[in-house]
């Protein structure tokens, strides 16, 4: 509670900002559920179509009696030559992705004067809104800094900023060690993330500002909880100085109504929830692949088809998201020979009740940040099938770190589109065999991933690590008047 001169304490108002990116939107509405579970006043600024994807969770936990809602601002479209409504980096074409970027530039001022005009107790914003630090501390509030990824990833990505170990090989075939880790980590050059394999030196400033500003804020909120990272954390204060508060996975906290998480508040997604939900239930225990590639995945109509063809040869029942139009990738007759072994869904499918449903025994995913802690925290083993970003270094946590996935293929991988290999059938078949089958290997990693996944629901449960973590967090946005306070009076 804040102190109110001379009146009852009042609760905390925290003001909570995402990005434009549905796996940066759905974590960072989950902390703020969280926030408001522990009587803090949430609010979350948000532009009017992304309202749209957070609206049916937002209202969910408001009517359950969380004081949570959200605030909108314009999302400048037509500044940067976007549509009217195309506001995520999910709804335009992958090459207006950087328009995307572009807006979020020109939403400085719409977050200055919403945080000026509110003065809430702590803003909460993802690490691509720089200029809410300075605004903070011009408000004499804390800054804490959102990443959509977990530790792992930022210290590996910190290390190789850092380090620059891939300027020391002079091919895409022999690998680099990323020093400075808990962990060895091993990579190859194609599989860095687009911003370290250019040469472009303005996403290398950009970086030098974001890293600047956070490390102005009071820390870093983390989506993923300490069995698995706290490692990382360690290793991200003793290099950036950077405290962190673990509190996830957050799509596990509360009992917040799970099938709506991301979805857009239509028919389509009703119908789509309804559809998984009651195939699943006619499945076996266990018995059932999940493929999901995330929110904004692209893929080839070859790849599309050489993927249909190997959940298919792996003879298991499987539940398949395809987020592309049209058919003309799918091989001749394929879903009417499906038959009930196997859904194809187009659209949004429900993944976290989906990864918690009795019947699914696997999931492929292509280790967007989010999907990997679903897994983890479902309990599932996976099958690893980076596309881009940062995702190839999610993959070695689970494949190398935990011990819980396989890879979907050997050899080249890459996270640049042009350079991409048609990944065949007969692989997909055989990683797919690993993770469902796989004689002695396959249990352990079955065994291991249940254990992950019962730590896990631990950490977020009362007394647990993040539930902990977040008192912790709160606790501080509560003492900071007293803090700066106290330092105004050290320094007078
Ligand atoms: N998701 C979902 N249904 C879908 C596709 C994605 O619920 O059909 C959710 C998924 O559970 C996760 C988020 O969308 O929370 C995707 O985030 P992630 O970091 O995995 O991938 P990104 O979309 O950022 O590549």
């Amino acid at each position: 509670m804040a102190t109110h001169a001379g009146h009852e304490p009042r609760p905390l108002r925290v003001f909570f900002i995402p990005f434009f990116a549905t796996g940066h939107m759905i974590p960072m509405v989950d902390i703020a559920r969280l926030f408001a579970a522990r009587g803090v006043d949430a609010t979350v600024l948000v532009t009017p179509s992304n309202a749209a994807l957070i609206s049916r969770t937002i209202d969910d936990a408001a009517a359950s009696g969380l004081p949570i809602r959200t605030l909108l601002y314009p999302f400048p479209s037509a500044e940067v030559g976007l549509p009217p409504g195309a506001e995520n980096i999910a709804s335009v074409p992958l090459a207006d992705a950087p328009k995307v970027d572009a807006a979020s530039l020109l939403t400085a001022g719409d977050h200055d004067r919403l945080l000026r005009l509110h003065h809430p107790d702590a803003v909460v914003s993802d690490t691509h809104f720089a200029w809410t630090t300075s605004i903070a501390r011009d408000l004499r509030i804390p800054r804490i800094t959102f990443h959509a990824i977990g530790l792992f990833p930022v210290c590996v990505l910190g290390s190789l900023i850092r380090n620059l170990p891939h300027l020391s090989v002079t091919d895409d075939v022999h690998p680099f060690i990323v020093p400075d880790l808990p962990h060895p980590v091993q990579m190859f050059r194609p599989e860095l993330p687009d911003f370290l394999r250019s040469e472009n030196t303005a996403i290398a400033q950009a970086m030098s500002a974001l890293n600047e500003a956070e490390a102005g804020s009071l820390g870093v909120v983390v989506n993923s909880f300490a069995e698995i990272e706290s490692a990382y954390a360690d290793c991200y204060y003793k290099f950036d100085n950077m405290r962190t508060w673990f509190v996830g996975p957050v799509a596990l906290a509360d009992g917040g109504e799970k099938a709506s998480r991301g979805a857009a508040a239509d028919a389509k997604a009703v119908a789509n929830r309804e559809l998984c939900m009651r195939w699943l239930d006619k499945q076996r225990e266990r018995s059932v692949v999940y493929a999901c590639f995330g929110s904004w995945c692209h893929f080839s109509a070859a790849q599309l088809r050489e993927l249909a063809l190997g959940l298919e040869a792996a003879g298991h029942p499987f539940l398949w998201v395809v987020r592309d139009d049209g058919e003309e990738w799918m091989p001749e007759g394929f879903e009417e020979k499906l038959g009930e072994k196997g859904l194809v869904v187009r659209g949004w499918a429900p993944q976290v009740a989906v990864l918690g449903h009795d019947a699914v025994g696997g999931f492929v995913t292509h280790c967007g940040w989010n999907s990997v802690l679903e897994g983890v925290s479902s309990g599932l083993p996976m099958v690893t099938w980076p596309l881009s970003t940062e995702q190839f270094i999610n993959e070695k946590l689970v494949v190398e770190v935990l011990g819980t996935a396989v890879r979907a293929w050997e050899g080249f991988r890459s996270t640049e589109e042009g350079e991409k290999e048609v990944v065949k059938a007969g692989d997909v078949a055989a990683a797919v065999e690993k993770v469902m089958g796989g004689g002695e290997e396959g249990e352990k990693r079955r065994v291991t991933a249940r254990e992950f996944g019962e730590k896990a629901k631990a950490a977020v449960k009362v007394g647990g690590s993040s539930y902990e973590g977040l008192s912790r967090l709160i606790g501080e946005i509560r003492d900071w008047p007293k803090k700066i306070n106290g330092c105004d009076a050290a320094t007078a």
